[in-house]
């Protein structure tokens, strides 16, 4: 049985890994990262430098982009982490 002292004692624990998990899961892509780096990826596809980028492109008009219009979405490279719709890496691929 549980007493009401351990109670409290469990349920800060319970609540904190709920919102770590939470927080895992919409983790953004963070550019530094090293298969961002070697991908290329920025957050603001219009300061690329990379010579695969071509003007307009980014994460929005890519085939991965899993975002639909939301400012953030999924893509497959960068699988359980979230990109820009605004960014870009050397894998875009026009949507068809
Ligand atoms: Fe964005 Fe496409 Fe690169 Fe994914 S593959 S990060 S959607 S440009």
């Amino acid at each position: 049985m549980t007493t009401r002292r351990e109670f409290f004692k469990i349920v800060p624990i319970v609540s904190l890994a709920a919102t770590a998990s939470t927080g895992f899961a919409q983790a953004k892509v963070d550019p530094k990262d090293a298969q961002a780096a070697s991908l290329a990826y920025v957050e603001d596809a219009t300061t690329s430098k990379h010579a695969k980028y071509v003007k307009g492109s980014a994460c929005a008009n890519c085939q991965l982009y899993q975002g639909a219009a939301a400012p953030w979405g999924g893509c497959p490279i960068f699988a359980g982490k979230q990109v820009s719709a605004k960014a870009w890496c050397s894998a875009w691929v026009k949507k068809a």
